[in-house]
């Protein structure tokens, strides 16, 4: 099955050589340690880019190629590679597993169309799974699910389909079923085309022998294909016809069904396998080709008039004038910065120019790049429907439009989480002073959920990120890609304010200053929103009050005093400030009195709504052996958490839990002399809560010592 050609058809000049309804743009996401790795050196073997598997454990795979990626065994950056199969272009980014990097995976999910999501046979669904799904429901990106690991003790297929159904509320249905399980298991069987699939243990799984269906499987795969066609009869007519006459359904429209349900987000193909093993990965490769969407499943793309703010859409389509989606940032030791982006419309040649609505300026693309992992193709021309990188782009940031000079249109852009650790940096040596700035504002341009700011009143440079191994990572780079040495302090919690009700406050600002005076008046009500609304600010004055050229003045201060917090420095969430009346005075008034008494009274205000500190709550779980769960428990609740739930699996039990982010820094080791080296757990940032008044007077009185 592998074939040496698919490798010279990668290669391609002025022409299209993939029509649009073949391209397939992909995501592989899983829960760390699933496969998602291993899986994709086996995709990119049996499809012909490579020749050698790499394996993830003597860190030759190739899609990890960061240095940091190879040491620690995981996948950070989002790389992308495309590979061939069936005539289709199968165009993979790989996102990252670890929730600490969630940035990654929503950009990435952001210009994909469809996915493959990996779940372990033994593990089932995972925290960081339900994660990355939420993530893919959010885009509506429909998914095929692979079950890795059969070959496993313990592994359950239906087990994990099960799973599927009842944590992600979704609609699995197997395609594929298993041929024994753990060491037994040989192979899979296809429950469309009807025939099994065995493999052959000295081939790498590069060739099979396709058998019919062993008899003690052949009642399972009749209900599971009798399954299939209750699903798609449900919402497809041309099944329900054929369902209701007992008559004989195709393979063809079968096929068809399942790609209509699957694209419509209505049901999730199950196939199964073990990467490792090289058992299964073809099948799911054809899945992947049958009944995952193209960019014509798409069909309209939508977005704004950069000048009006009129909701526009386009169609996809080479005819269309040029739009696509910057969905990463980053920079090569050769190349310099690197613009991944995605096409939705049009095409670009090497040496074109390129709108970038942001900041309205025309940038020119230097090469054009093709990306495989390590290994980069330069291409004269790209199409719609392609994820390539551009060199020589200068002012574009992650989640830019990027378009045709004479068709603007500014596509939505990726949104990111907040941000829930931060530390202290300063540069080692004076030498380290400036390059550290530089290196540290290149990062947060790069990776938008890493903040860079400098503490009022410490004077400190903060950085926050989604995690202490994301911090850790992004001082390695300074280190290894900008060669900047520094000292941080220890992480801590990234807190937020917010108000407790609502606050009014009337400031009139009135100085004189040599001979001319400064004279604004502001009167304005905050009050405290939903989370997930962020600071909004609305003016509901006549002019006859405030001038409307002083209301972007009016509006800079209060958002400067609620990025700058004003209870103890932390950024003010979700907070809703009307500016109800003022006045102004027609030669003293200016910008500066009035974004002053702005921030004056919206202080004020806030300080009358009253103010209370807020914790990034971890949601926790623990996978311990059964003699251990009662410590396990006990400690979470020593931490302040809450249990959940308690669920046993064949191998372990699993505990989930919701914790303040300040109680688990360091858990690891703590976990570890708990279960002697047995229990394992993953967490990640679920929301902010409240924090208790005596922890918020310790907060608020400590708060200078970082
Ligand atoms: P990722 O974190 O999702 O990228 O997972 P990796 O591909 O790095 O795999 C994690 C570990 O599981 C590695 O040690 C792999 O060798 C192993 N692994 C991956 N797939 C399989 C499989 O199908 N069966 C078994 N037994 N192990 C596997």
């Amino acid at each position: 099955m592998s074939s040496a050609s698919a490798k010279q058809k990668i290669s391609q000049s002025g022409e299209r050589m993939t029509a649009l309804e073949r391209v397939r743009n992909i995501g592989i996401m899983a829960h760390i340690d699933a496969g998602k790795t291993t899986l994709t050196e086996r995709i990119l073997y049996y499809t012909g880019v490579n020749y050698r598997i790499g394996e993830v454990h003597d860190g030759t795979a190739t899609m990890d190629f960061m240095e940091q990626e190879q040491e620690r065994g995981i996948t950070i950056a989002s790389a992308a590679t495309t590979c061939f199969w069936q005539g289709c272009r199968i165009n993979i980014i790989d996102t990252p597993g670890h929730v600490d990097f969630t940035a990654e995976v929503e950009r990435a999910l952001r210009v994909l169309d469809g996915a493959v999501a990996v779940f372990c046979a033994v593990g089932g669904v995972q925290p960081q799974s339900e994660t990355v799904w939420r993530q893919a429901k959010k885009y509506g990106i429909p998914a095929v699910a692979f079950v890795n690991k059969m070959d496993r003790t313990g592994a359950d297929f239906k087990a994990v389909v099960a799973q599927i159904r009842d944590r992600l509320d979704s609609n699995p249905v197997p395609l594929a079923l298993p041929i024994g399980s753990e060491e037994t298991f040989v192979g899979v069987i296809d429950i469309i085309g009807v025939r099994a699939l065995i493999y052959d243990r000295d081939s790498l799984g590069s060739e099979y022998s396709e058998r019919a269906i062993p008899l003690e499987y052949v009642e399972e795969t009749t209900r599971a294909r009798d399954y299939l066609i209750e699903c798609l009869a449900e919402t497809d007519d041309v099944i329900l016809e054929a369902f209701l006459n007992e008559g004989h359904i195709s393979d063809a429209d079968l096929k068809g069904a399942i790609r209509r349900a699957t694209v419509a987000g209505d049901i999730v193909p199950v196939v199964c396998g073990s990467a490792f093993k090289n058992k299964g990965v073809q099948l799911l490769l054809d899945a992947v080709a049958d009944y995952l969407p193209s960019p014509m499943d798409i069909w309209d793309i939508h977005g704004h008039d950069p000048k009006t703010g009129e909701r526009m859409s386009r169609h996809v389509g080479d005819a269309q004038p040029f739009a696509a989606l910057a969905f990463k940032v980053g920079t090569d030791p050769f190349m310099g910065r690197l613009v991944y982006f995605r096409v939705y419309s049009g095409t670009a040649s090497q040496g074109g120019k390129v709108l970038n609505p942001r900041t309205g300026k025309i940038e020119r693309f230097g090469q054009l790049l093709q990306m495989h992992a390590d290994r980069r193709e330069q291409r004269d021309k790209i199409f719609s429907g392609d994820i390539a990188a551009a060199v020589g782009l200068k002012d574009v940031a992650t989640g830019d439009t990027l378009c045709a000079v004479d068709a603007p249109i500014l596509l939505a852009s990726v949104s990111f989480p907040e941000p829930v650790v931060s530390m202290a940096i300063e540069p080692r040596t004076s030498a380290d002073r400036d390059n550290l700035t530089e290196a540290l504002s290149t990062l947060a341009i790069e990776d938008p959920t890493f903040r860079v700011r400098v503490d009022a009143e410490t004077g400190q440079t903060i950085v926050s990120a989604m995690g202490e191994l994301h911090l850790e990572i992004l001082r390695d780079r300074l280190l290894r890609d900008f060669k900047v040495s520094a000292n941080v302090g220890r992480p801590q919690v990234a807190y937020r304010e917010r108000l407790k009700g609502i606050g009014e406050a009337d400031v009139k600002f009135v100085r004189q200053f040599g001979g001319r005076g400064q004279y604004a008046h502001v009167v304005l009500r905050a009050e405290r929103c939903e989370a997930g609304h962020g600071v909004r600010v609305e003016s509901k004055v006549t002019s006859g009050a405030i001038p409307r050229d002083f209301l972007p003045n009016v509006e800079e201060g209060i958002r400067e005093v609620a990025a700058s917090g004003v209870l103890a420095g932390y950024p003010v969430m979700d907070v809703h400030v009307d500016i109800i009346g003022g006045s102004y005075h027609p030669q003293d008034s200016t910008e500066l009195a009035f974004k002053v008494a702005a921030s004056m009274a919206f202080k004020q205000a806030a300080e009358k709504a009253g103010i209370a500190l807020m914790e990034p709550v971890m949601r926790l779980e623990v996978n311990t052996p059964e003699e251990h769960l009662g410590d396990v428990i006990g400690d979470i609740s020593g931490r302040r958490g809450q249990v959940t739930e308690v669920a046993s699996t064949a191998a372990a039990v699993s505990v989930r839990a919701y914790v303040p982010l300040g109680r688990i820094f360091g858990y690891a080791t703590a976990l570890r002399s708990l279960s002697r080296g047995r229990a394992t757990f993953v967490a990640e940032p679920s929301h902010f809560d409240d924090v208790s008044e005596t922890e918020q007077n310790d907060i608020v009185g400590h708060r200078t010592i970082i």
